[in-house]
């Protein structure tokens, strides 16, 4: 059980991903370390407190603690319950006259488009290979000899698998649809498009349909809750770090990693303390890894010749504090969108709003939203260089436009909000240390243009969403797994 106690593990970053890998290494023994520059774990889904209100930062929806799945998996392997409770609604999409609660049952979503029956049979049966074979540890893209015999071995245990998921390997979500007559349901292809963007960040011309199996599955997997909001997710993992022996430092930045014979050899901070490593995990996307003085990412992290997968979105979010009586008899989560124009940009928004009966979360009487839609970090930042003034105008009109359309959805909002406040693309840079607050990852537009946890260093691995699998707490966590046993033969365990 004690066999890494000797290696020292530093994750620079107390995302769900770092803290996933960090969490599951110190139960293993080893002796890790985790930076974290903010005052609090979390990242993307980590909860902050504001005026009497815990918001959820980015991240609302817990996915992924389904039986089996990947962090019902992580809390059995740590001996943790998280404290989830399990949704009646994963969350509703609004559009136009369309109203659907998606959940495990498709019924209201068949009765609007009975022609999707077949494509959602195939869908969920692909689903559920995939589901299969990210059970365990999932070594894609292959790091050598090791990973492609294990690769092997998945396949050749289950080859009728292998062969349905060559059928969708090069294709896209529009092409799958359209072979069920269904690219012409303009409504239906919205619908499609909308989830896709929120999961695999874009839509279906461009998402491979692999992807967008599992990314369609979320909903009716089951979602749940988190007592006092996502960033409980990250807590209990910090708090597991240090029961088993590790260290979660807050307030402390990796500036810089002290490099000898290529090795990382330890991680300077904002302090000007070294602390000593045998592996390094940045928790980080490669564009801020790469900038780190000492850190070389590539090439060994990509597939040669698939093209390098980069981050195209930010986001926009709202934090708002409305008095409860506005989303009496609500879905705690709901997608709004505008029945035409591009996703994003304050087209469509996604709302969450916490539950009455979760005290911490506000104040008697209100609840804690979080709105957020898809923007391009580049306006942004060009708007804060030609001065503050341009920036904040930027950020009214988003402020304007995401409101008018809640404001379609609840009367009365306006007058009852009793806080606004508002993240763009320079907020999450601020706060996550993301390069230009690209979050949510790289669109998963193939399954060969991603990205592996292996950089020029071979003791320096990359954990989080711009690592395949990419985003959302299951995607991070199953990239922490594959992390973790890079580690272990490293480390000669
Ligand atoms: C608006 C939005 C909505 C989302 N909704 C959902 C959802 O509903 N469900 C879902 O499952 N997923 C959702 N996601 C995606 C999910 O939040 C992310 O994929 C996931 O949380 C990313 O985790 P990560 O491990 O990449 O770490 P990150 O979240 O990127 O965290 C990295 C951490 O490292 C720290 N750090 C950075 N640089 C340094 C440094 N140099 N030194 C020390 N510390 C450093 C940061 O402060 C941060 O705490 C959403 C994301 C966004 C932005």
């Amino acid at each position: 059980m004690n066999s890494g106690r000797n290696n020292r593990v530093v994750v620079a970053g107390a995302g769900v991903g770092g803290l996933a890998a960090a969490a599951l290494l110190a139960r293993k023994g080893f002796d890790v370390t985790v930076i974290e520059r903010q005052r609090y774990p979390g990242g993307c889904a980590a909860t902050f407190s504001r005026g009497g209100y815990r918001f959820d930062a980015g991240a609302t929806v817990g996915c992924g603690f389904q039986n089996a799945g990947p962090l019902d998996l992580l809390g059995c392997d740590l001996g943790l319950s998280w404290p989830a409770l399990r949704s009646p609604v994963a969350w509703e999409y609004v559009s136009g006259d369309i109203s659907l609660p998606l959940s495990s049952s498709k019924r209201t979503l068949l009765e609007r488009f009975p022609r999707s029956l077949p494509f959602w049979e195939d869908q969920e049966r692909l689903a559920s290979i995939l589901w299969k074979l990210s059970g365990d540890i999932l070594p894609w893209p292959p790091a050598g000899a090791v990973d492609a015999g294990r690769l092997l071995g998945k396949a050749v245990s289950s080859p009728s698998s292998v062969v349905h998921l060559l059928r969708f390997l090069n294709g896209t979500a529009l092409q799958w649809l359209a072979s069920y007559g269904l690219d012409r349901e303009s409504a239906f292809v919205r619908f499609i498009d909308a989830q896709l963007l929120i999961s695999v960040q874009t839509t279906a011309a461009y998402a491979s349909a692999v992807n967008a199996a599992i990314a369609l599955d979320l909903p009716s997997k089951g979602t749940c809750r988190l007592t006092g909001g996502i960033g409980s997710v990250a807590e209990e993992l910090a708090a597991s770090v240090e029961r088993s022996g590790g260290r979660v430092v807050y307030g402390l930045e990796a500036t810089a990693l002290e490099v000898a014979a290529k090795k990382v050899r330890a991680v300077v901070c904002g302090n000007g303390e070294s602390v000593p490593a045998d592996v390094v995990i940045a928790n980080l996307t490669p564009e801020s890894l790469e900038r780190l003085p000492g850190a070389m990412v590539s090439p060994r992290s990509v597939i040669p010749g698939a093209g390098r997968p980069c981050a195209e979105w930010s986001a926009f979010v709202l934090y708002l504090g409305v008095r409860e009586e506005v989303f009496s008899r609500c879905a705690d989560h709901l997608q709004i969108v505008r029945s035409e124009g591009a996703l994003g940009e304050g087209r469509s928004i996604f709302v969450s709003v916490s539950p009455s009966d979760d005290a911490r979360r506000a104040p008697e009487g209100f609840r804690a939203v979080t709105v957020s839609t898809h923007t391009r970090p580049a306006p942004w930042f060009d708007a804060l260089n030609r001065g503050k003034d341009e920036y904040k105008a930027l950020k009214r009109k988003y402020t304007r436009t995401v409101l008018a359309l809640l404001g379609e959805r609840f009367g009365g909002l306006e007058e009852n909000i009793g806080l606004v406040a508002a993240g763009t693309p320079v907020t999450w840079e601020r706060y996550t240390g993301r390069w230009r607050g690209y979050v949510g990852g790289y669109p998963q537009t193939s399954l060969f243009r991603v990205r592996g946890p292996l950089t020029a260093h071979s003791n320096l691995f990359m954990v989080g969403d711009s690592v395949f699998p990419g985003q959302s707490l299951p995607g991070v966590v199953t990239g922490a797994r594959r992390v973790v046993d890079l580690v272990e033969r490293v480390c000669g365990q």
